[in-house]
């Protein structure tokens, strides 16, 4: 086996960004007229700047405000409207189904893309493929394209400004990064580009968790004056960069199949990718028969930073076994990455570790207000 390693060409980022954008097109060569897919909100906030960076630039541009779903329709529609421009490139502004959106259409159209997350609230952005829904919420497919984005410019001042969940969510997605992508290297499985995992990957995942642990508090409350600082800015990259170039290089595991099973239960379409993952790792390090001295560092981080230790969590109260088997079942349906484990991994293994894991995450729960309770006396 053949070992890969893929990025996106250029990764842009800091606070005002955006101000970049034009010249950094530009430098890349990727073209004078763009197709510019926005959210409503990176449209209110970051319009009058695109006006002057690419006019500056002499790109030309064609503003669409998204839908507000990744959907087969609106992918055609924006084919259509980039097609009549004769655009030269994509850019897509905004958060995650914004950037899904973009990459389908630029991939199909074989055109440069470049993605602005206006949140650092999952991996996606650095990657070369998109998570796929159904109409009903429900975990549907990932989509692979050619090529990862041409250039990935990330606006800090932007991103203090989102609510600070869309942050922890990505921590949440990002904390999972070293463990699946260490474990993909133990079985010598294949990572999302059905190669071996490089050095490199490894390494970078391993950056990812320790820049977590070190700097996730900070980078909130500085979120929560609506502030850049240091802080904030390596949990970006972390989430962002880090994890991107770690997940799709270095591999996947029980905790996004896990996530991906979740996805049946409606009551958890309210809650983020990454909040879903977190909730996955615990499963997977249940499953994997790691000790205590694994698990409780990782439940005091989730509960520390505010991302789920349990199924009530992510909103499933009702643990009807019926319903946590068919999450089981869709966890470990044929092609998910939970058979990337060194062992093999059958629904009952996941239901048994989904029934421990949430357990674990209450006991914690228990322990800390009994904890709370002494102080007070
Ligand atoms: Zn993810």
């Amino acid at each position: 086996m053949l070992s890969v390693f893929c990025s996106p060409s250029r990764y842009v980022q800091g606070r005002d960004a955006t101000r970049n954008l034009g010249v950094e097109i530009d430098a890349l060569g990727l073209g004078k007229r763009a197709c510019l897919i926005a959210s409503n909100h990176a449209i209110k906030h970051l319009e009058l700047t695109w006006e002057e960076t690419l006019t500056e630039a002499n790109i030309s541009y064609a503003l669409t405000e998204f839908s507000g779903e990744c959907s087969r329709e609106e992918i055609d529609r924006i084919k259509d409207i980039a097609a009549e421009y004769k655009a030269e490139l994509i850019i897509g502004a905004g958060g995650g189904k914004v950037l899904d959106t973009t990459r389908a259409v630029a991939s199909e159209l074989n055109l440069p893309v470049v993605n602005c997350p206006t949140v650092a609230s999952s991996d996606a952005p650095c990657s070369a493929l998109s998570v796929v829904y159904g109409e009903d919420g429900e975990f549907d497919s990932y989509m692979f394209y050619k090529r990862n984005p041409d250039l990935v410019l990330v606006d800090t001042s932007v991103i203090a400004k989102a609510p600070v969940r869309y942050l922890v969510a990505g921590m949440g997605d990002a904390l999972a990064t070293m463990f699946e992508a260490k474990t993909v290297i133990a079985a010598g499985k294949k990572n999302q580009l059905g190669g071996a995992t490089t050095i490199s990957a490894r390494i970078l995942a391993e950056a990812c968790y320790q820049i977590l642990i070190a700097d996730s508090i900070e980078a909130i409350e500085s979120v929560n004056n609506r502030a850049v600082t240091p802080a904030l800015e390596r949990i970006v990259e972390a989430n962002t960069l880090l994890s991107g170039l770690g997940f799709e290089s270095g591999g996947l595991a029980i905790a996004h199949s896990v996530h991906n099973g979740l996805t049946t239960l409606h009551e958890t379409h309210d809650f983020l990718h990454g909040e879903k993952v977190a909730f996955g790792l615990l499963v997977q390090l249940v499953a994997e028969g790691k000790g205590l001295d694994v698990i409780s560092p990782i439940l005091e981080y989730s509960s520390e930073v505010g991302l789920p230790l349990t199924l009530s969590d992510i909103g499933v109260n009702d643990l009807d076994r019926e319903r946590l088997r068919k999450v089981a079942e869709r966890s470990v349906k044929e092609g998910e990455t939970a058979h990337n484990e060194p062992f093999e991994v059958t629904a009952a293994v996941i239901f048994d570790a989904i029934l421990t894991a949430d357990s674990l995450g209450r006991r914690f729960r228990e322990s800390e207000v009994v904890e709370a309770a002494i102080s007070k006396a």
